[in-house]
């Protein structure tokens, strides 16, 4: 094993229950408004959110107008809420993925473990397990 060893960049493909839960919780109590958050990883699995101020009333657009987001590296992506039902991705989603991450994760109403998804940057489908 070499010193100068590079730093593997580690892929996320889990996400703890409890973080999905409490995206799914509080996008029933911003509903009908969108909710957004940030997501932080720790070893390869989302493990919290971070929710973004001023978002609460704001639709994507608004969530990368209003946020700064802050130099933290064990951010991984975004989570946000699609009142509508239809959890795909739209043109300004693809836009905030960009700025804020590698995975994201979309949530439809009714907000339940069946209406989600989760996003690469591209706004591609990626498998996500739920530990
Ligand atoms: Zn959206």
């Amino acid at each position: 094993m070499g010193i100068f060893k590079k730093r593997p960049t580690v892929e996320i493909r889990i996400i703890k229950k409890k973080a999905l839960q409490m995206i799914l919780e509080s996008a029933k109590s911003s509903y009908p408004n969108e909710f957004g958050a940030l997501l932080r990883a720790e070893e390869g699995e989302i493990s919290e959110l971070i929710l973004l101020p001023g978002t609460i009333s704001g639709n994507s657009q608004a969530i990368f107008q209003l946020y700064m987001r802050p130099i933290d590296f064990s951010i991984v992506g975004s989570a946000h809420s699609h009142p509508s039902g239809n959890y795909s991705p739209s043109e300004a989603d693809l836009d905030f993925f960009r700025r804020t991450g590698s995975v994201h994760v979309i949530v439809g109403y009714p907000y339940t473990m069946r209406t989600w998804a989760a996003y690469n940057v591209l706004g591609e489908r990626i498998e996500l397990e739920v530990l």
